[in-house]
């Protein structure tokens, strides 16, 4: 059993471990995951005592810090990684750059040594080019001052090496921290997420990698232990993997074995925006893109076309967009989907000709499409939609594209009914006032349809049901008690109830009208409601 080395046996043999190597790096090799090359590794440290044992890092590296030694440790280690690639080149190895971890210490050690004059020192006297070493800095070194932090990325920048932002997501991170450092790859740390993707985690990590797309960022997700995790980590567009699954940190000879097993690539940037877009504006919460994104050009969506296999990836929409076109879905389960699911072939060609027209324009470029859409409330519809599109960036073969878009299909199909007799159009207009929705009796989750989101603004799940629809003023007053006891006689199981209620601001009387679906044991499980127009018989 190793034996954990207190803080003044660690002390003690300090020196000595520098002096004979006891300290030295293990590495990790940075996968792509969709090819199974090597982009990368990352150089970890290990304290090998001779009588104690292995010793690890996060036992002994607090303790360094403390004591104000650990600059020394990582400017061994630096060492270390140049002779390691000099090595390399001389012998002809095939070699891949290597990231080496910066201590926020180390800037702010007492030993008043600039730390990045000395580690570009040690590059200088092994002569390997500033391509083979990567630095990673960890966001909590913001802490302290993002400004000094900011000119020691600038000083490494100078001096050619790349700068890669370590443990995001440990805490500390929020996306204005990215906006801010000017880091040109973002490591995120699957330890810190763990057990989470998938749930409220999932989406924040799908969209951290989005937005370093936008960037221009590339991401690497660390810790990745299982192909499941990795799989979904390339489903949200991060292809870079560092892990277990691929290898644990290996020793030297080891590594130069996976060095000559693994093809190598280059680590890339996924997306050149074009100029004259102001990248980092589109995902700052403050900026006027957001802003205009969000409340006034009415639905907008950002996606991604791929020239290859025309699939189209949406990225981002905003909230008018989930109202109009987003068939009751919520923004996360809009991203998640195919957009071609609700096109048929030939609006798939007409979207896709738009497509090609706008990257070819550099312009505004316009369609009209049909498609169809399925919600569980209101069952199968077709909606025409009209999208203008504007090419904001581009890679080799991946268009970034922003769409405006809008549902005409009312003018569409009034327009076209009224056209043919006037009786298709009493019949059209009535099939687009009927109004449905579910509420689910176990948790008062209430799903409405895409007209109720549209014309009483709706969101996609109402939580806590009949309350939050009461407040908005859907009913009257006076009706809302009555509500409330509709909901309870429904909970007891009370099917086929029916009432006449002016709902909306305009007060217009609708038959509200509910029936029960009850499970195996005969308890009221959810209740579906409509709400239809009162026409008028004479
Ligand atoms: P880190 O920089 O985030 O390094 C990644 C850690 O995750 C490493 O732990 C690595 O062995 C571990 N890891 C990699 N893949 C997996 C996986 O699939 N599952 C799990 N559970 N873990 C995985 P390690 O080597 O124990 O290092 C711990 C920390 O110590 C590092 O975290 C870093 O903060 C620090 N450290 C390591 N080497 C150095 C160094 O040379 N200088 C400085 N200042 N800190 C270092
Ligand atoms: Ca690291
Ligand atoms: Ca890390």
């Amino acid at each position: 059993m190793p034996y954990q080395m207190t803080e003044q046996e660690l002390i003690n043999s300090f020196d000595e471990a520098l002096k004979l190597n006891h300290i030295y790096a293990h590495y990790q090799p940075q996968i792509n995951h969709s090819t199974g090359r090597m982009v990368g590794a990352e150089a970890l440290m290990r304290w090998q005592d001779p009588v104690h044992g292995m010793q690890f890092p996060s036992d002994f590296i607090p303790v360094l810090e403390k004591n104000n030694l650990i600059h020394r440790a990582d400017l061994h280690i630096f060492e270390q990684v140049c002779k390691f690639q000099r090595k390399c080149l001389n012998e002809k190895i095939s070699l891949v750059p290597i990231s080496v971890n910066m201590s926020r210490r180390d800037i702010l050690n007492s030993d008043n040594l600039d730390y990045v004059d000395a580690i570009e020192e040690l590059r200088k006297k092994y002569d390997v080019p500033t391509k083979y070493i990567r630095v990673e800095i960890t966001e909590s070194s913001a802490i302290g001052g993002m400004e000094l932090m900011q000119s020691v990325i600038s000083k490494l920048h100078g001096y050619g090496y790349i700068v890669e932002m370590d443990d995001f997501g440990s805490g500390y991170s929020s996306l204005n921290v990215l906006k801010d450092l000017d880091v040109d790859v973002i490591k995120l740390d699957m330890n810190f997420i763990r057990g989470n993707i998938g749930g409220r985690g999932g989406t924040i990590l799908g969209s951290v990698v989005r937005m370093a797309k936008w960037l221009d960022t590339p991401v690497i997700a660390e810790g990745i232990e299982t192909v499941e995790t990795a799989d979904y980590m390339r489903s949200i567009g991060c292809n870079y993997i560092q892990g277990y699954l691929y290898s644990k940190p290996v020793n030297e000879q080891d590594f130069i074995e996976i060095l000559g097993k693994l093809n190598h690539e280059p680590m890339q940037a996924s997306m050149k925006l074009l100029s004259t877009v102001a990248s980092g504006n589109f995902w700052n919460p403050d900026s006027m893109e957001t802003l205009i994104f969000s409340n006034f050009v009415g639905s907008a969506a950002i996606f991604n076309y791929d020239s290859e296999t025309d699939e189209v990836e949406i990225l981002r929409v905003n909230k008018k967009y989930v109202l109009e076109v987003g068939e009751g879905r919520t923004e996360q389960e809009i991203i998640k989907s195919s957009p071609w699911k609700n096109h048929d072939e030939d609006s798939k060609a007409e979207y896709v000709k738009t497509i090609k027209r706008a990257i070819e324009s550099k312009d505004e470029e316009s369609c009209e499409t049909w498609r169809t859409i399925c919600s569980e409330t209101c069952g199968k519809e077709k909606i025409c939609v009209r999208s203008s599109l504007r090419l904001i960036g581009n890679s080799e073969t991946k268009y970034l594209f922003y769409a405006i878009v809008r549902n005409i299909t009312k003018e569409k199909t009034m327009l076209g009914a009224f056209q043919e007799n006037e009786g298709k159009f009493k019949h059209a207009f009535e099939q687009a006032n009927v109004y449905a929705w579910e509420v689910n009796l176990s948790n008062w989750e209430m799903r409405p349809c895409f007209r109720c989101m549209r014309d009483l603004h709706l969101p996609p799940v109402v939580k806590n049901y009949p309350e939050p629809a009461i407040e908005t003023g859907i009913f009257p007053p006076d009706y809302a008690d009555m509500y409330r006891e509709m909901m309870k006689k429904l909970a007891d199981g009370e099917d086929n109830l029916e009432a006449v209620i002016p709902l909306t601001v305009g007060r217009i009387p609708f038959h509200v009208r509910y029936s029960l679906e009850y499970d195996e044991n005969g308890k009221p499980l959810k209740a579906y409601g409509s709400a239809t127009l009162v026409v008028n018989e004479e």
